[in-house]
């Protein structure tokens, strides 16, 4: 694969990705996909949907987990709902994410990806051991189908994603990094996060963002926006990927599924800068 194929977030069935006709339009090589649901996690689909992609010219470079239940309305509800911490789903999330990644298997593709939720900040607490046990539970599994697992940024500062990462201790489990979700949950500044975390960096997201205002920075949402509208600094954050060496793919993700035509229209403006500003820090 080239250095920094575009690609784009995209649903089989359902999810907060792109539908699989608009990337076919856009003519992006490669898409992250939102986990389809059980029902259509099968052989029979998995074959389908690849003979899709590659009638398309379509690689398939990750599969985010997602689960019933989980909401974003904000920042104390996605503390509640989100990824494998909220206890009582947590067994039952564990295992629906081991079938998730035999359905990745099933697709060609190495890594699996997730929002594994608000890591308790306490890293002596009983909360936080049982979730270091139960990711370990799931990196096995992964592992045996010869994976990775990329967590998601935001939830959790640099420093504490880090250590959460060692504390894990498997040698499996690295980063999906998502710029705009440092700003959107107030974590920290995203360049410098990405400079702190960037060894760990597998994938990445090209999403932006602005800041909530000072004072509810941290608990209520900043807003997401069109690629380059916002404050991440589109043109910094390549370079810095550049300077860390990354090549994989950039993965444009734009969460407005309630307005398909929009989303359809910022992701054809963002594969338009990403182009642009590709050839200008590679020369190619
Ligand atoms: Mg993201």
């Amino acid at each position: 694969m080239t250095t920094w194929p575009i690609g784009v977030f995209a649903s089989i069935d359902a999810g907060l990705g792109v539908h699989f006709d608009v990337v076919r339009e856009l003519k992006v090589p490669t898409i992250q996909l939102h986990a389809p649901h059980a029902a259509t996690r099968t052989a029979a689909s998995a074959t389908a949907f690849l003979k899709k992609c590659a009638d398309a010219g379509i690689t398939v470079t990750a599969v985010f987990g997602g689960f019933d239940g989980e909401s974003y309305a904000d920042i104390a509800t996605s503390a509640r709902t989100v990824g494998l911490v909220p206890e009582e789903s947590r067994a039952a999330r564990v295992q629906e994410m081991k079938e998730i990644s035999d359905f990745t298997r099933l697709l060609n593709c190495n890594t699996v990806a997730l929002h594994i939720g608000f890591v308790p900040h306490d890293t002596a607490s009983a909360e936080y051991r049982d979730l270091i046990t139960a990711t370990q539970d799931l990196l096995d599994h992964i592992a045996g189908n010869g994976q990775q697992l990329n967590l998601e940024t935001g939830q959790e500062s640099a420093d504490h994603l880090m250590q959460f990462i060692d504390d894990v201790g498997r040698n499996n489990l690295y980063i999906n990094f998502d710029p705009a979700n440092m700003i959107l949950y107030g974590t920290g500044e995203p360049i410098a996060a990405l400079k702190k975390v960037g060894h760990f960096v597998r994938s990445i997201h090209c999403k932006d963002a602005r800041w909530a205002a000072p004072d509810v920075r941290g608990t209520g949402w900043g807003q997401e926006v069109p690629l380059g509208d916002g404050d991440v600094g589109m043109e910094t954050y390549l370079r810095t990927l550049h300077e860390l060496g990354y090549t994989g793919p950039l993965t444009i993700e734009r969460e407005i599924p309630q307005d398909p035509e929009r989303q359809k229209a910022d992701i054809g403006q963002a594969v338009r800068l990403l182009t642009h500003l590709r050839a200008k820090i590679l020369g190619s």
